[in-house]
């Protein structure tokens, strides 16, 4: 991602990139902080001086991996950068390419939590989303965001409800709202240790056991692969 870089020699402090810099990188007496910098580019633009300049700043890395479930492409995000949208929309574009390349039916796109930019980032042109909702305040908070988000963008959203025993309170209010909204709940997970026993086998939850976790996520991915077709 580029980053705008000062020349203090060429400044003539008029003050335009203070006025245009949208994300605060730049303070009142002009001085310029790369870290907040969002490489918009506008600040270059409206230098009269010719003062500023945009550099490549290397925010994080993007890979391919080998998995025995096929191929998986992630990135590492380097600490306190701000490009993140970025990079998911580079991990996305990867991921095109290799399934064209290799024929593949599906991408699975594993989403952040929250609602920032990588949210977005992430659901922009899919062709389903499946909100994971965990019943505590901000699980549901966020989940009504991210269906606004998905409903904005016209791509049709489904709920899965996990963890659903934790509080029962909070578990009716989603299936509540999910009504109310018109939007079909494809399934309910219970609170499992089996999931981090999987995690120290290094096994997925399906290959760890046929229990009732892995009976939720077959029957929730049914529903899903239904809504797909
Ligand atoms: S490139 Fe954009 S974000 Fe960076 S300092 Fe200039 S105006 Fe601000
Ligand atoms: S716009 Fe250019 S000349 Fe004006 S304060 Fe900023 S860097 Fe200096």
């Amino acid at each position: 991602m580029d980053v705008a870089q000062k020349d203090d020699e060429k400044c003539t402090d008029c003050g335009k990139c203070f006025e245009s810099c949208r994300y605060g990188a730049i303070d009142p007496d002009f001085t310029l902080h790369p870290d907040k910098c969002e490489g918009c580019a506008v600040c270059a633009m409206v230098c009269p001086s010719d003062a500023i300049r945009m550099i490549e700043r290397k925010a994080g890395e993007a890979y391919i991996s080998d998995t025995r479930f096929g191929p998986l492409v992630h990135a590492r995000l380097h600490a306190g950068e701000e490009a993140s949208g970025k990079l998911v929309a580079l991990v996305r574009q990867r991921a095109k390419e290799l399934a064209r390349e290799k024929g593949k039916e599906f991408i699975l796109i594993d989403g952040p939590p929250g609602t920032g930019c990588t949210v977005i980032a992430s659901i922009t042109g899919v062709d389903l989303v499946l909100v994971v909702i965990e019943p505590t305040l901000s699980g549901i908070h966020d989940s009504k965001r991210i269906i606004e988000v998905a409903r904005h963008f016209g791509i049709p959203a489904l709920v899965c409800i996990n963890k659903y025993d934790i509080n029962d309170e909070n578990t009716e209010h989603i299936l509540d709202f999910c009504e109310v909204e018109g939007i079909e709940v494809v399934g309910k997970i219970a609170y499992d240790d089996t999931a981090t026993k999987a995690m120290l086998a290094e096994k997925t939850v399906i290959e760890f056991s046929d229990g009732k976790m892995a009976q939720s996520i077959k029957a929730i991915w049914k529903k899903v692969e239904k809504a797909l077709s």
